[in-house]
């Protein structure tokens, strides 16, 4: 079956524990034994954010891998530090138990369309989403404060989880566009998302949710924390590191 690896965790002497979204969209926790030391048996290792066709052998609490062949792993996912660090961003939300798990469809569609020139605003859009699912709908009609319109100065309220007028309180700016993109975005997935508009969401998406669940994203720590850094080495890196609690 289709699976993407979403972590993998040392088992003992040999083993990895590697955690997958696979294609019935669910978790699914497997041993890779004896991979830990050896690339025999799983030459193509578990990349988190892969895709895989993996063949299971039930046994016991966990199943074990039998096999696991790299099916897709896209360089043009990792080919901007941006875009590689939003793909992690997806891993580790994909990695995480939630009460309605996207679908492996919606993912599938979700990778290829941050492959390209949609990145960002796929990913905006995802989240968006995700955030609704989790009960968090912000509210994109009216003021969060006073309940009337808010028809021009539009801004964003992280704690009141909506548009603000400026009067009426502190806020994030937002400009008509980007707010007709959050609106569009609760029912499809939205179209081109310029320069400007992914400056206003980047600080209200993922900021908006990590509020909402009361918990941080790790990999947009690790990416504030590095940012500077990797720039400066960019071109010095041959391959982009796993975030560490990816791979433990
Ligand atoms: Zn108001």
């Amino acid at each position: 079956m289709k699976a993407l690896a979403l972590r993998r965790t040392s088992y003992g002497e040999s083993d990895l524990v590697v955690q997958f979204f696979t294609e019935q969209s669910s978790l699914l926790s497997a041993f890779a034994r004896g991979a830990r030391n050896s690339k025999k048996r799983f030459p193509h290792r578990f990349h988190p954010g892969g895709l895989y066709d993996i063949e299971l052998q039930e046994r016991g609490q966990m199943p074990s891998l039998l096999r696991c062949e790299l099916s897709d792993y896209d360089s043009q996912l990792m080919d901007k530090e941006e875009k590689f660090f939003r793909w992690m961003m997806v891993i580790e939300w994909l990695s995480l138990e939630h009460p309605h798990a996207p679908s492996f469809s919606e993912v599938l569609a979700l990778r290829e369309a941050m492959k390209g020139e949609t990145s960002e605003s796929a990913f905006h859009s995802f989240f968006i989403r995700e955030t609704v699912e989790h009960g968090f709908e912000p509210e994109l009609q009216v003021c969060v404060h006073c309940r009337e319109d808010v028809l021009e100065e539009i801004r964003f309220s992280l704690i009141e989880g909506g548009l603000i007028h400026k009067r009426c309180g502190s806020g994030l700016s937002l400009s008509q566009e980007s707010h007709r993109f959050m609106k569009e975005s609760l029912s499809s997935l939205s179209g081109a998302l310029s320069e400007s508009m992914a400056k206003e969401l980047e600080p209200i998406t993922i900021p908006y949710l990590e509020m909402q669940l009361g918990r941080p994203f790790r990999t947009r720590q690790v990416f504030r924390e590095s940012t500077s850094a990797i720039s400066i080495k960019e071109s010095e890196q041959p391959a982009r590191a796993v975030p560490t609690y990816l791979e433990a």
